[in-house]
This record gives C-alpha cells, structure tokens and sequence, in this order.
C-alpha cells in the first residue's frame, strides 16, 4: 500500500489569500479599531467619535474631521497596499503617520462589510461608497460600483458591519461582546490620553446611551487620565520627562506608592505608537512591587521617543510589537529612572515600604 499519492499543488485563489491576510491583520473588534483610529489622527482630526454595537461585531463606527479622502482615491482605497503615505522603501525610516502599508482598509474590507462616508475641505459634497473584498460595490439601487454623492461633513465616516461574517472561526473566537467591548475601550481611552490635543469619544449605539469616554481637545496627558482613568489615579502621579539612555527620551506618568490596584494598567507608547512590551511591564511591575501590598500593583503611562532608525515597526502586521536597538539597556534605564522617582518620592512623603 504505502502513502496516498501527494494532493497536486496550485495556487491559491486571489480572495482567499486575502481574507487569510485580513486575519492576520484584524484579530478583533479592537484591533480593527486601532487601525481606524490611526487613520483619524493621521488625517489630522482634531475630533474623532466611536460609536460601538455589540462589542463592535455587530457595527464599529467612527467619524473623524480630518483630511477627508479624494473622490478619485475612493475606488482604490480599499485595494491592497495602496496608501497615501509611503511612497519608497527607504521611507520607513523617517515614517511620521501610524499607518504605512495600506493594509487596514483593505483587509477589514476582507471579513466585514465597509462604508466610507468622506468630504473634503474643497469639496462641496461628501461621497458615499461600500465595500467588499477590497473593491467598491454598488450601493442600493446602483448597477455599477460608483461613489455617490451626498451629504456630510468634512472628514470621513467609516462604517464596518458584521465583522467576520464570512470567517467563522475567527467570529466563534470571539469573547462575548461586553468583553470585546471593553478592549476597545482600552484601546479608545489610551489613545485619548496620549493624544491630548484631540477630543476623543466611546459609545454604544442606541439612543440616550452615555459616553464611556468623552474627552475634550486639549490639555495635557494628566488631564485625561483624570477624565478617563478617574481622580483617585490622577491625584498620585509623578512626572517624569528625562533622557534616559541611547537618546531615549521618556515621559512618564507614574502612581506614587500610595496608590495601588489589583490590575497593573500600563499604557506604552513608542514614537506615538500603542504597543505592547512584555519585558518593560514586567520590569516595572518587579519595580514597584516591593513598595506595595501583595499582589498590588501601579498605573503607569510611559512615552517614549526614540530616533525612528532605532526602531522598526515592520515587524509585525498589527504593527502592535515594535523592536528597537539598545532594548535590555533602555529597559534598565527607565526601572532606574522610576525607582529614582519612587526613592525620593518616599523619602519626602514617607510612604511604608512593605516587606
Ligand atoms: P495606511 O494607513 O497604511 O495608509 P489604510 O488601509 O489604513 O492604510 O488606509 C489607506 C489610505 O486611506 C490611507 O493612506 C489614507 O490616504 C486613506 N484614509 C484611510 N482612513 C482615512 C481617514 N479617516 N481620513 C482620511 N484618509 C483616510
Ligand atoms: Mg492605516
């Protein structure tokens, strides 16, 4: 007998190596969040509001007054890698926007079904187009795929329904929708913190619901916190601007030790990005350990500012893991500088270390 004869090989079909991509890219609710989030600020809005239904499964809604999208880009806009703000390779490493690779809009068009409502400041009407698959589809009622004329106010709307309904398994991956709700309201808070300057809001859809988040443009970091994370963690920060190591430049918003909680709430920021950085949070959260009860643990937001060739975000299509130079170093130093912080911090105030 032996083996069976080997399945023939061919090529994957267009649209399904493309929803496999989108996966990569949109793990979830929050995550398509993120990248349309960026895409706001990107665009220079100096507002921009999220409306939530169902964990964002169901609807994920947000309206920026930004930049607004060219009526003439609509067709494309949703194509793979296709992109306003990259033109060459070397690019990358002077990149100034979140986004780079094009790939937000067009995987999300992938596993939802996406409506972009856009205007221009030069432009006396906005433009309404859908999406499927990374191409624009015809609205109700229209034979041919078009961008339709209509009103709106400058900036874009973007729409994305029914997340996942053509993938399954990612959709029975799902938590159930007040938790996918509140990882986007992680995601929608730090965000307002670190973008000081914009007037950010979170809400589920549905009238009369009350904002989870609503801040106004303007202030500083510690302002929103206050607004986001409430005034008993805002009331016990310290301040830290300083450089620390390799032209690291940090800017941090610590808890003092007499504040603690039983989950460690760690916002990281590096050169504006929302990222994730295990080894740092575990090294603060040994930091401080010894300064709070068992099992207790800070609020910290650190901004960090690195020269852009010393980090590299094209690691990962979530773009949410950044690696940079120096790393063990960096860490080191910003534990050093906190704990320098929490040192003098104690000695003036007098807080009990526990042992
Ligand atoms: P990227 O952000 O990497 O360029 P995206 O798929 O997220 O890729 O977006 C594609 C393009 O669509 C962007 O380069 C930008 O020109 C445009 N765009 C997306 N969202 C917005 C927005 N909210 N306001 C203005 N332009 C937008
Ligand atoms: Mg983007």
């Amino acid at each position: 007998s032996g083996p069976a004869p080997p399945a023939r090989i061919k090529k994957l079909d267009a649209t399904v190596v493309n929803r496999i991509a989108a996966g990569e890219v949109i793990h979830r609710p929050a995550h398509a969040l993120k990248e349309l989030l960026e895409n706001a600020l990107d665009a220079g809005a100096t507002s921009v509001a999220v409306t939530v239904k169902d964990g964002g499964l169901t609807l994920l809604q947000i309206q920026d007054n930004g930049s607004g999208i060219h009526a003439d880009d609509l067709p494309v806009l949703c194509e793979r890698f296709t992109t306003s703000k990259l033109r060459a390779y070397d690019d990358l490493t002077r990149i100034a926007t979140y986004g780079f690779r094009g790939e937000a809009l067009a995987s999300i068009s992938h596993v939802a079904h996406l409506t972009v409502v856009t205007r221009t400041a030069d432009s006396p009407v906005a433009y309404r187009a859908q999406y499927a698959d990374g191409n624009l589809v015809p609205a109700p009622g229209q034979t041919k795929p078009a961008p339709k004329p209509c009103a709106g106010n400058q900036g874009t709307l973007i729409q994305v329904e029914q997340l996942f309904y053509n993938v399954r398994n990612r959709l029975k991956a799902m938590k159930p929708a007040n938790d996918e709700y509140h990882l986007v309201l992680d995601v929608v808070a730090r965000y307002a913190v670190h973008n000081a300057q914009v007037a950010v809001s979170l809400r589920k859809a549905g009238a009369g619901s009350v904002a989870d988040v609503a801040t106004t443009g303007g202030g500083t970091p510690a302002d929103k916190i206050k607004i986001v994370y409430g005034a008993a963690v805002a009331k016990e920060l310290l301040s830290i601007d300083d450089t620390v190591a390799h032209d690291c430049q940090m800017t941090a918003l610590v808890t003092n030790p007499n504040y603690s909680t039983k989950k460690f709430t760690f916002l990281l920021f590096i050169n504006n990005r929302l990222v994730e950085s295990p080894k740092l949070k575990r090294a603060l959260d040994a930091l401080y350990a010894p300064f709070m009860p068992k099992g207790m643990h800070p609020f910290v937001y650190l901004a960090l500012t690195l020269p852009p060739h010393k980090v590299d975000v094209n690691v990962h299509p979530t773009k949410q893991h950044v690696q940079f130079l120096h790393e063990e170093e960096i860490i080191a130093a910003i534990r050093d500088r906190v704990l320098k912080e929490l040192q003098s911090a104690n000695a003036s105030r007098h807080f009990a270390v526990q042992t």
